[in-house]
């Protein structure tokens, strides 16, 4: 049998590398998606945004079922959690959609290979050999090659994750729920599972070595969420270094400075949440022309690299977001510019920003101050969750719509949303954004009544200072 010739070889199965390979087989593209693990989906489906979305689905039962004496609920006292049921139907989640993800590969005749792929170089007479190791298959040919290898938890130096001393993975199956928790680092990570624990109960700390939380979202999210983890009784420190993390009879001891003086934590757990690296290393980068900046690969709007006949998608790509949706839609780029066919580059400016802490935040574009240091005018229109009705229906006050827009031609250029359902509510602002639209268009767009999404409606007409119920 001669030996197969694909059209395209994608290395990694994560979000970037699925979404690829899917696309390139609804192209009739022919496809192998090569996996060093037992299981298709890579640290989304397995480690990240899924299982963490279903703790915090439980988080957010639990607080609605303590609360329930407002709900006109009885006998909620004693409620408690079983975190055996909790981690079982997390677990369930996780493999129903793995297992979609190998009907989908069958579905779109796309060829799963297992084993670690391995660039080789440059293609020879057009053809690029991928090495396989730990595999059936030592090598697989392909005209096109996608690296998708994703990215790993970073750890404090000189430190290995263990059963204390906690990255996104070990934080996912814990034995049992622990007692009190630190979060180093508030990005999205470390402020979910500030949130999740908390809800369970546990004391948490968050330290971070910013002035603020969630430090790529606008600043007065950062101020919102602040404000409310303080009132939900979530403990954290902002400026903080942390100097030493060591084993300690409680635990796990945290040295840190903040406000100019050294303090120490002792908690059950640390989690250390202060971002991703890429996967570049050991994937045979350096035997290809392709350019890395800071671990991250350099590509075109294309995702093409500086290799010919190599791409770069998903979390090891320099200047986009380490986020699935981000990876996904890279993947689909570059496999529709391989098969020759129109496509549209990625404007990282319209790509959202979602965390799903409590209170949730989306956002889209520029924040406040990115426009006014791009040399913007800008005009702000916010309206308060206090003053929607829906908001007081599902019993969520917290938070608001804030909509950043040019004063001159009224274009919107960012929105940045903290409150319920604001990882959902952030999508109507990406069409906005992607349509150019205006705050005027959208505050004469109808919105139903009562729904959350109202708000965006009383934000547009806030721009205006007319809006309508604050
Ligand atoms: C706790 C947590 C929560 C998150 N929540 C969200 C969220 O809610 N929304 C969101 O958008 N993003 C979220 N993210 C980020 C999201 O998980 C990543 O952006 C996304 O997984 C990146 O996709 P990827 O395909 O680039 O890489 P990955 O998902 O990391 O997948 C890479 C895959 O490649 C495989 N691989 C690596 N090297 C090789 C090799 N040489 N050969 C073969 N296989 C290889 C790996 O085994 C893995 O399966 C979260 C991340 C974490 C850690």
């Amino acid at each position: 049998m001669p030996e197969t010739i694909y059209d395209v070889a994608i290395i990694g199965s994560g979000p970037a590398g699925y979404t690829a390979a899917i696309r390139a087989g609804q192209l009739g593209l022919k496809t192998a998606l090569i996996e060093k693990d037992n299981v298709l989906g890579g640290t989304c489906l397995h480690v990240g945004c899924i299982p963490t979305k279903a703790l915090l689905f439980n988080a957010e039962v639990f607080d609605h079922v303590k609360e329930g004496a407002e709900l006109g609920l009885e006998n909620t006292a004693g409620v408690s959690l079983n975190w055996g049921s909790i981690q079982k139907r997390k677990q369930g989640i996780v493999d129903k959609h793995a297992k979609g993800l190998q009907f989908l590969m069958r579905k779109n005749k796309v060829d799963v290979v297992r084993g670690y792929g391995m660039l080789t170089g440059a293609a020879s007479g057009g053809i690029h050999t991928v090495a396989i190791e730990g595999g059936e298959q030592k090598s697989i040919k392909a005209k096109n090659v996608l690296l998708a290898s994703g990215s790993s938890a970073r750890m404090l130096p000189g430190m290995q994750a263990d059963e204390q001393i906690l990255t996104n993975i070990e934080v996912l199956s814990l034995n049992a729920l622990p007692k009190s928790l630190v979060v180093i680092g508030s990005g999205a990570v470390g402020v979910e599972f500030a949130s999740i624990y908390k809800s369970f109960g546990a004391d948490v700390t968050i330290l971070e070595m910013l002035p603020r939380y969630v430090p790529v979202e606008d600043e007065d999210v950062s101020k919102e969420l602040m404000r409310v983890y303080r009132k939900r009784g979530i403990n954290g420190f902002v400026n903080a270094k942390v100097e030493k993390v060591e084993k300690c009879d409680t635990g796990v001891c945290v040295t840190f400075t903040a406000d100019g003086k050294q303090q120490k934590l002792e908690a059950e757990k640390v989690l250390v949440a202060i971002g991703r690296a890429p996967r570049t290393e050991n994937v045979g980068i350096e035997k290809t022309k392709i350019k890395v900046e800071r671990g991250f690969v350099e590509v075109d709007g294309y995702m093409h690299t500086a290799e010919p006949g190599i791409y770069a998608i998903g979390d090891i790509v320099a200047g986009y977001p380490q986020l699935a949706h981000s990876g996904a839609m890279e993947g689909i780029v570059a496999v529709t510019h391989i098969a020759g066919k129109p496509v549209k580059k990625i404007n990282p400016l319209r790509i959202p920003n979602a965390t799903y802490c409590h209170p949730e935040i989306g956002s889209v574009g520029l924040t406040e101050a990115k426009a006014r240091e791009k040399g913007y005018e800008v005009k702000v229109g916010k309206f308060p969750f206090t003053a929607n009705s829906r908001a007081s229906i599902v019993g969520q006050h917290e938070g608001f719509i804030k909509i950043v827009s040019d004063a001159k031609y009224g274009e919107i250029l960012g929105v940045h949303i903290i409150g319920p359902n604001a990882t959902e509510l952030i999508a109507e602002s990406v069409v906005a954004l992607e349509m150019e639209c205006t705050a005027e268009e959208l505050a004469n767009i109808i919105h139903a009544h009562p729904t959350l999404s109202e708000a965006m409606l009383d934000a547009a007409n806030a721009v205006f200072g007319m809006a309508i119920n604050a």
